[in-house]
Parts: C-alpha cells; sequence; structure tokens
C-alpha cells in the first residue's frame, strides 16, 4: 500500500486512472509481487498484453541483445527486424502488408485513414464508416468516435465526422446502412467486443459482414487488438470464422508489453498508403520488434496458441460447474482465453476482493468478470482461477441473497 511519499507521488500523475492501492515490484510467468513481497496470480496480463506472462526468458533475452546492438534509428531507413516482423505477420494473418506504431489506438488511427483513402479513392467526398454499439477502439479523438461508449466520448466533443453506428451482431441493420447511406467505404468491428464484456457475435456474423463488404466495396476492418495474438486459441479471432480481412489492427499482445501496434492491410488496400500520407517516429523501432519476434517465435515453439484453447475450455467449464447454476449468474462467455462471466449485477467490488486474495481479475461493463490469463498458464494454475473466481462470485451473490 503506498505511504505518505507514494500518495505525494501519486498526485503528480494526471487523473485518467482510478488506480487499486498497489504497486508491483517483480513478475515471473503468471506471477506477480508487489512491492512488500505480496505473490499474486494474474488473470488479467496487463490487459490482454502479457500472452507470454512476466519476464518471459526469450523476450527479456532478445530485448536486452538489442537494447546492446541498437535501439532506435527512425523510419527514415530500413529497419531489419521491422521487415522480418511484417513478413511474419502477413503470413499468419493472410495479409500483403503492415504499417508500424505504437499503440491500439494509433493501429486503428492508421485504419481509418486508409479506409478515408479508400473512400477517395473511389469518388466519395465524405466516406463513412460504420462502427459498433459497444465497441471499444481507443482515446485518440477518431478512435473515441468510434468507439461506442458515450462515456468514452464525453467531454471531447465535437467528434470526428464521418461514422455511422450500427448494433453488434445485426447483419439487418447493416443491410439497412447499406440501402440508405452511399458514403459508407468501410466497416470497422471487433471479432469479439472485449471491453463491452466479452461479446461474441452469432456464428456466420462475421460471413455476413464479409459479404455486404464485398457487395458494396467496403473495407472489412477487423479490431483484433485484445482478440488477436493467439489469445482466442488461433493466431486471429476472425480466423474462427473463415473470413478474410482487408485490414487487421494488431498491438496489445504483439509485444508482450513492450509498445508495439501494426495495422495491416490486404490487397487494393495495401497500396493505398503512400510516402507522406502517414508516419510514425518510433513506429516499429528495432527494440519492439525483437520483442515481437520473440512473441512470435514462443507462441510458436511453445504451442501456446493450442495451450490458450485448451487452457481456455478448461476455464469455461469450470467456472460453468460452479457458477451456471447460481441465481445471479446470467452467462458465461468464452473464446479461448478471453472470458467474461455475465452477472446480473455490478459487481466491481470483486476486483478489491481478488487482489486481497492474490488475485488481479478485472470487471468491465459494470457486470462482467472478465479473465484475459496469459498463454502461457497451466492446468493447475487455471484451477486455482476456476476455485478462486468462483469462491468470490459465489460468495458475492450469496451475500446480494442475504
Ligand atoms: N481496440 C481494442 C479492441 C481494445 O481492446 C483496445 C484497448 O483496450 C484498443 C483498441 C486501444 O488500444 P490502446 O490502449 O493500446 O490504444
Amino acid at each position: 500500500m503506498a505511504g505518505t511519499e507514494g500518495h505525494n507521488a501519486a498526485q503528480s500523475l494526471m487523473g485518467t486512472y482510478r488506480r487499486l492501492p498497489v504497486a508491483f515490484a517483480r513478475g515471473e510467468g503468471v506471477w506477480l509481487w508487489d512491492e512488500q513481497g505480496k505473490r499474486y496470480l494474474d488473470a488479467l496480463s496487463g490487459i490482454a498484453v502479457c500472452g507470454l506472462g512476466h519476464a518471459h526468458p526469450r523476450v527479456t533475452e532478445a530485448l536486452c541483445a538489442q537494447a546492446a546492438q541498437l535501439v532506435h534509428t527512425s523510419n527514415l531507413y530500413r529497419i531489419t527486424a521491422q521487415e522480418a516482423l511484417g513478413r511474419r505477420l502477413c503470413a499468419l494473418s493472410g495479409q500483403d502488408k503492415v504499417f508500424f506504431c505504437n499503440s491500439g489506438a494509433e493501429a486503428n488511427e492508421a485504419a481509418i485513414k486508409l479506409a478515408r483513402l479508400h473512400g477517395h479513392a473511389q469518388g466519395v467526398d465524405a466516406p463513412a464508416i460504420v462502427v459498433m454499439e459497444n465497441a471499444f477502439h481507443g482515446r485518440t479523438l477518431a478512435t473515441l468516435t468510434a468507439t461506442g461508449n458515450r462515456k468514452v466520448q464525453a467531454g471531447f466533443e465535437p467528434l470526428v465526422a464521418g461514422f455511422v453506428r450500427a448494433p453488434f451482431d445485426d447483419l439487418e441493420a447493416l443491410r439497412a446502412i447499406a440501402e440508405n447511406s452511399r458514403d459508407v467505404v468501410a466497416v470497422l468491428v471487433e471479432p469479439v467486443q472485449g471491453e463491452a464484456g466479452i461479446v461474441i457475435p452469432e456464428a456466420g456474423y462475421l460471413r455476413g459482414v464479409r459479404e455486404l463488404c464485398e457487395r458494396h466495396g467496403w473495407l472489412l476492418m477487423l479490431d483484433e487488438i485484445q482478440s488477436g495474438m493467439g489469445r482466442s486459441g488461433r493466431w486471429l479471432a476472425h480466423q474462427h470464422a473463415g473470413v478474410e480481412a482487408d485490414v487487421v489492427t494488431l498491438a496489445k499482445g504483439l509485444g508482450n508489453g513492450v509498445p508495439i501496434g501494426a495495422c495491416l492491410a490486404r490487397g487494393a488496400a495495401a497500396e493505398l498508403m503512400q510516402p507522406g500520407h502517414h508516419g510514425s517516429t518510433f513506429g516499429g523501432n528495432p527494440l519492439a520488434c525483437s520483442a515481437a519476434l520473440a512473441v512470435l517465435d514462443a507462441l510458436e515453439a511453445d504451442a501456446l496458441i493450442e495451450n490458450a484453447a485448451a487452457r481456455g475450455r478448461q476455464l469455461h467449464d469450470g467456472l460453468h460447474a460452479r457458477l451456471a447454476a447460481l441465481e445471479g449468474v446470467r452467462e458465461i462467455r468464452s473464446l479461448g482465453l478471453l472470458v467474461g462471466v455475465v452477472l446480473e449485477r455490478d459487481c466491481a467490488v470483486l476486483v478489491e476482493r481478488a487482489l486481497e486474495r492474490g488475485l488481479l481479475i478485472n470487471v468491465t461493463g459494470g457486470s462482467v468478470v472478465r479473465l484475459l490469463p496469459p498463454l502461457i498458464v497451466t492446468e493447475a494454475e487455471v484451477q486455482t482461477i476456476v476455485e478462486t473466481v468462483g469462491e468470490l462470485i459465489a460468495g458475492f451473490l450469496g451475500e446480494e441473497a442475504a
């Protein structure tokens, strides 16, 4: 817990976060230790970032070696690690070209700019992008406009023009937009809505969106920032649906904590960006790309995507067995290691209770307990998560009933 000194120091930070009263000093695998030496099981991975857990030897080694050699040169020059990473990301995603940046919001900004170039190339003067209710795409002005949550937008008006809102998982609504709007040039959608509470669309939804995109010349732009990099049990969550995207955005798990984002594009969309259109001083620098290459190596060498699928099933089944029958539990949703336990009521209090018991979880959308453990999580560690989360939720619901 922060002492007086810690409290004063924290006052120098802008109030963008309501932080929990704990500071971590060290991590190893799925475990974190706070400054007092207490150990925590991290079932959140820094919000879907540390898929390999903490202090993964491959990433540590790659970072140390790269830092000793060269950290940054800028994109005025070729960067070998960036080229190698680009090739591998294209191969695993079926995309043709990549733009590298430093965060998820930046990856989506690049996608939004691509959509506008695509629209103008088609003679649309005021191109619009369809975005979904309850979506989350970031905190920059364009991405908070794309985000379907008024709380994220309030206070930052005027919002950016050129977005049309549709309900998620509703093909009829998209068809109606297609009939009524000539300015639409793209759809930006999460294959699984993460911040909204692990909302998984019906089978067939993404295929339906793909068909509409093809019929109307729209780009299908998939935000895989939370759902990508193996977390869903496939490299990318949309691969479960067997669809191909025109644009894919990545960040979070790509660098295992080293800031890096990527906007990938296929076909004509991959050719839209020309010198002068877009850029980033840091984007895809040698340090970040070396970390991401080590992440890809580890995911492949240790079969971690397969592990995400198997441990995700175990986590889902374990929680289901303990909780599904309880009054107050609405639903348990999951795809790989994206897991949400949906309760009937606001349960934000569970985050601190879990912290006290040495477990890091998150509550999103007010009433969804969200679990995003590292992809390296073992069977025994999943069992610990199931037991602790099961007890916390059962206890919480019991109190309400009493
Ligand atoms: N898109 C999705 C689906 C996300 O979950 C997030 C972050 O939570 C973002 C975009 C924004 O990423 P960043 O915080 O790296 O800008």
